[in-house]
C-alpha cells in the first residue's frame, strides 16, 4: 500500500539525511549504524554521536515545518523503514486531539530549546516556540478540545436534543418518515451547529456515544408521534451514522438491541451514512450494513453526488435509497449542469431500483421539478425545518397532503 512504510538499504558512508533540508521522511533503523553531524554557525562539523538499531531518525522535520537540525550518515551498511510525511499526517489526523496536539507542542518547544542553547543555527526568520504554540493552539486547537470536553458531559447534562425533519412523498404529499438531526445547546456558547460538533465528536472518539444515544431517542419519539397520531407502522426514522460507528465491532449488536428494545421494527428505520463511508472500502462496514439491511433496515447514501467516489460501490454495498445532495437542488434552476446531474441521479437509481430522495427543497419550483423528473421522496424547509417533537406533533395534525399533491 502506497502508505506504508517502505524499506530501504544504505551502504556505510551514506547520507541518510541532510541538515537544513526540508523533511518528506524519517526513518526507523532497523539494523546498523549511523552517526549524527551538525554544522555549527562558524561552518566546522561536530559529531553528536552514533545511533544504533531500533532509533528513530528525521522525526522532527516531519512534525510541524521545520528544517533537518542534523545531517545524518551510516556508518555501516543500515536497513531502515522510511515512513513519509503524508503517512505520519495521516496517523496524525486519526489520532486523539489531545495527543496531536501535546505531540506538536513538545516539537515546538523542543526545537526552540534547541535555538535557545545555540547547539544548532536556524534562520533568523524561524518563528518562535510561543508564536507557534499559539498558532497550533488557537482558534481551531483548543477551541476544539474545550467543545470536545464540553460534550463529553453533553448528554449527561441534558445539552443535546433531536429535532425531526419530516419527508414527504413528492406524488402525494403524504408524510413518508423523518430525519432525526441532533442540536446541542451549550450553556455558554449557546445552540452549536452540528457541522461544527459532529466532526470534532468523530475525531475524539465520542460520536459512538453520541449516536447510540439518538438511536435510542429516535426510536422512542417514534413510538410516541405513532401512538399519538395513529400512524403504527407507517412510517419511518431516518438516523445519520459516521464513519466510526460502523466501524465499531459491536455496532449490528448495538442497532438491533436498540430497536428491539424499543419496539420498533427494522423496517421503520433507516440508517443515513455518507459517500464517504462506502469510500473507505472497509469489509467490516460493508458486512455491518449488509447485516443491518437483511434484518430489514433501510440504507440510504446521503450528501449522495459529493463523494467523488468511483460508483462501483453502489452494487457493493446493500444500499436501498439515494439521497440527493442539496446543493444540486439549490442549484437546478440556474444550472443546466446541476439539473442535469439531479436527473442522472434520479435516472440511476431507477436503473439499479433503489429509491430516491431530495433533501433542500425550498420552494414550489423545486418540488414540481422533482416531481416532473420522477423523484420519490422530498425534505426541506419548503414542508418543514427540523421540528422539536411538540412542534412536530402539531406538524402532522395540520398538514394537508393534497396541499403539494399532484
Ligand atoms: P445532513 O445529514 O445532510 O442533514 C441535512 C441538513 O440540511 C440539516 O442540517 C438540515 O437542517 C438542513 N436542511 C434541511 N432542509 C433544508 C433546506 O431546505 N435548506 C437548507 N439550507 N438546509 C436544510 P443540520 O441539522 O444543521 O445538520 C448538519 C449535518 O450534521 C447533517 O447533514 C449531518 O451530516 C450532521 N448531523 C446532524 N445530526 C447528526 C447525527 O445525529 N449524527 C451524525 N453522524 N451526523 C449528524
Ligand atoms: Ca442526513
Ligand atoms: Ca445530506
Amino acid at each position: 500500500m502506497q502508505d506504508e512504510a517502505v524499506q530501504r538499504r544504505f551502504a556505510a558512508g551514506e547520507i541518510l539525511c541532510r541538515q537544513g533540508e526540508i523533511g518528506e521522511f524519517a526513518l526507523f533503523l532497523e539494523a546498523g549504524k549511523v552517526e549524527i553531524l551538525v554544522e555549527q554557525a562558524d561552518g566546522a562539523t561536530v559529531s553528536y554521536g552514533t545511533r544504533g538499531a531500533g532509533s528513530a531518525i528525521g522525526e522532527l522535520a516531519i512534525i510541524g515545518s521545520g528544517l533537518r537540525l542534523a545531517t545524518v550518515r551510516a556508518i555501516d551498511d543500515c536497513d531502515v523503514l522510511v515512513i513519509t510525511r503524508q503517512e505520519w499526517e495521516r496517523r496524525l489526523a486519526n489520532s486523539d486531539p489531545v495527543v496531536r496536539l501535546f505531540t506538536e507542542i513538545i516539537v515546538a518547544r523542543f526545537r526552540e530549546v534547541m535555538r535557545r542553547a545555540s547547539l544548532v543555527p536556524m534562520p533568523a526568520s524561524m518563528v518562535s516556540s510561543e508564536d507557534l504554540e499559539l498558532c497550533i493552539a488557537g482558534a481551531s486547537g483548543s477551541d476544539r478540545l474545550r467543545m470536545s470536553s464540553d460534550l463529553r458531559s453533553a448528554i449527561r447534562k441534558k445539552e443535546l436534543s433531536l429535532r425531526y425533519q419530516p419527508m414527504i412523498a413528492v406524488d402525494s404529499g403524504r408524510v413518508v418518515g423523518f430525519e432525526a438531526l441532533l442540536r446541542w445547546h451549550h450553556p455558554v456558547r449557546g445552540p452549536v451547529s452540528p457541522d461544527e460538533f459532529i466532526p470534532v465528536a468523530e475525531e475524539a472518539g465520542q460520536i459512538i456515544e453520541l449516536t447510540r444515544w439518538a438511536l435510542t431517542e429516535a426510536c422512542r419519539a417514534l413510538k410516541r408521534i405513532e401512538r399519538l397520531r395513529d400512524f403504527t407502522g407507517q412510517l419511518y426514522m431516518s438516523v445519520n451514522f459516521s464513519s466510526e460507528d460502523l466501524a465499531s465491532p459491536d455496532f449490528v449488536d448495538r442497532v438491533r438491541e436498540t430497536l428491539s428494545q424499543e419496539r420498533v421494527s427494522p423496517y421503520q428505520m433507516r440508517l443515513e451514512i455518507t459517500e464517504r463511508v462506502m469510500m473507505n472500502r472497509s469489509a467490516s462496514t460493508r458486512d455491518n450494513l449488509a447485516r443491518c439491511r437483511a434484518d430489514g433496515c433501510g440504507i440510504a447514501i446521503d450528501d449522495f453526488g459529493t463523494g467523488y467516489s468511483s460508483l462501483s460501490y453502489l452494487n457493493a454495498y446493500p444500499i436501498d435509497t439515494l439521497k440527493i445532495d442539496r446543493s444540486f437542488i439549490v442549484g437546478m434552476h440556474h444550472d443546466a449542469d446541476a439539473l442535469g446531474l439531479v436527473q442522472s441521479i434520479i435516472g440511476l437509481a431507477r436503473t439499479l431500483r433503489l429509491s430516491v430522495i431530495a433533501e433542500g427543497v425550498e420552494t414550489a419550483a423545486d418540488l414540481r421539478t422533482l416531481r416532473a423528473l420522477g423523484c420519490d421522496h422530498a425534505q426541506g424547509y419548503y414542508f418543514s425545518e427540523p421540528l422539536a417533537e411538540s412542534q412536530l406533533l402539531a406538524f402532522l395534525a395540520a398538514w394537508q397532503p393534497q396541499n403539494v399533491a399532484l
